[in-house]
């Protein structure tokens, strides 16, 4: 099985910035990488005010930020509280106040879209094991047992506490934990003053203001192709770009490809005809959760899904690597733009 990070944790703080004598009238560049939620995390701050604001110690509190929503939805974490929550036995348990906004959320998201996305996977996820480093194809009657316990009303929320009312039921926030982090990231980053940057937390990328004076521009993947190699750029600002692909994580066996995104109605990982689908909108936990439901979907229902809704779009790449945009966007050579300025 590929994977995408070693587990030595890599640290890189680069700053780019001139000696005195250069020309150079451009912003200063702040950025770190680390590992957080098993993937390379980055920050990355453009400084056109050069004012007293400690920038390596913004982006590092933002990393202490991160560590502490990893440690609450690690299921895997004995002392987090979604396996806390994940072992109560039916009966009620208070969680943290981060984790019941995102339960509300994924119940609701799981709900509007039960063809597709379901947080209450988690039994069916650990069958196959596709993030970890044992990966197996399990028996069809395995498959079955398990899926007696995704049934998302097993969620019973009062107040502060959440309960599974069927205690088999395992949530699993591996499709919308980094989305809610990348947002709380954002919020933090601003409030500490930061105008301009990007942050980019394994496939999921969220801008802050605008670089200098215009569009990012975000690059896309290309799926099967090297690490950082771009197929798209998107032309952008203020908005979050989610990427759900099966290139990345995934077993092999006897020639199939196991992607790790399951469909929630079979048990099984997803066949299609996708390589990746990106999404774009304003919040990341919209971006991040839909880009697991519309590669589920498959392109047809899919950017049927997109064109509906207000203010999202998305990019389907599929196995021939040939691109489809949603309605709102077009596209120049390699260059992906919104019809209306949003
Ligand atoms: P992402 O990388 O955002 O597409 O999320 C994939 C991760 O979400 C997987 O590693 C699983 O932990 C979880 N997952 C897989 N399939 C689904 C699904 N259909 N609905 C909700 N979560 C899923
Ligand atoms: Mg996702």
């Amino acid at each position: 099985m590929k994977r995408i990070i070693s587990l030595i944790i890599i640290t890189i703080f680069i700053t780019s910035l001139c000696a005195c004598g250069c020309d150079y009238d451009g912003p200063i560049i702040y950025t770190k990488t680390s590992i957080y939620f098993d993937t390379p995390c980055t920050i990355t701050v453009y400084d056109y005010d050069n004012d007293d604001i400690d920038i390596y110690d913004t982006i590092d509190e933002g990393f202490v930020l991160l560590g502490k929503l990893e440690k609450v939805f690690d299921k895997n974490d004995k002392k987090s509280d979604v396996y806390k929550l994940n072992h109560s036995n039916g009966k009620f348990v208070k969680v943290d106040d981060n984790l019941l906004k995102v339960i509300k959320y994924a119940k609701s998201f799981s709900k509007n879209n039960n063809d597709s996305f379901n947080v209450c996977l988690g039994s069916v996820i650990d069958l196959w094991g596709i993030d970890t480093e044992h990966p197996r194809v399990p028996a069809d009657k395995e498959i079955k047992n398990a899926l007696k316990s995704v049934d998302f009303n097993s969620i019973k929320i009062k107040g502060k506490k959440v309960k599974l009312k069927n205690k088999d039921t395992c949530l699993d926030f591996g499709a919308i934990a980094k989305g809610f982090a990348t947002d709380a990231l954002k919020k933090f980053l601003v409030k500490e003053r930061i105008t301009s940057g990007i942050i980019d937390l394994g496939g999921n990328i969220t801008t802050i203001g605008s670089k200098d004076g215009g569009n990012f521009k975000i690059g896309i993947q290309k799926p099967f192709g090297k690490k950082g190699q771009r197929s798209y750029i998107v032309e952008c600002r203020n908005k979050s770009l989610s990427t759900a692909g099966i290139y990345e994580r995934y077993f092999k066996q006897r020639g199939k490809l196991y992607p790790h995104i399951i469909n929630p109605l079979t048990g099984y990982p997803i066949s299609t005809d996708l390589y990746s689908v990106t999404v774009i909108g304003d919040k990341s936990i919209t971006t991040d959760t839909l880009s697991t439901a519309l590669i589920v979907s498959g392109l047809k229902d899919g950017i049927k899904k997109v064109n509906k809704l207000d203010d999202i779009d998305a990019i389907f790449i599929d196995k021939y690597q040939k691109v489809h945009l949603s309605n709102n966007l077009k596209i120049t050579g390699n260059n992906i733009t919104f019809k209306n300025n949003k």
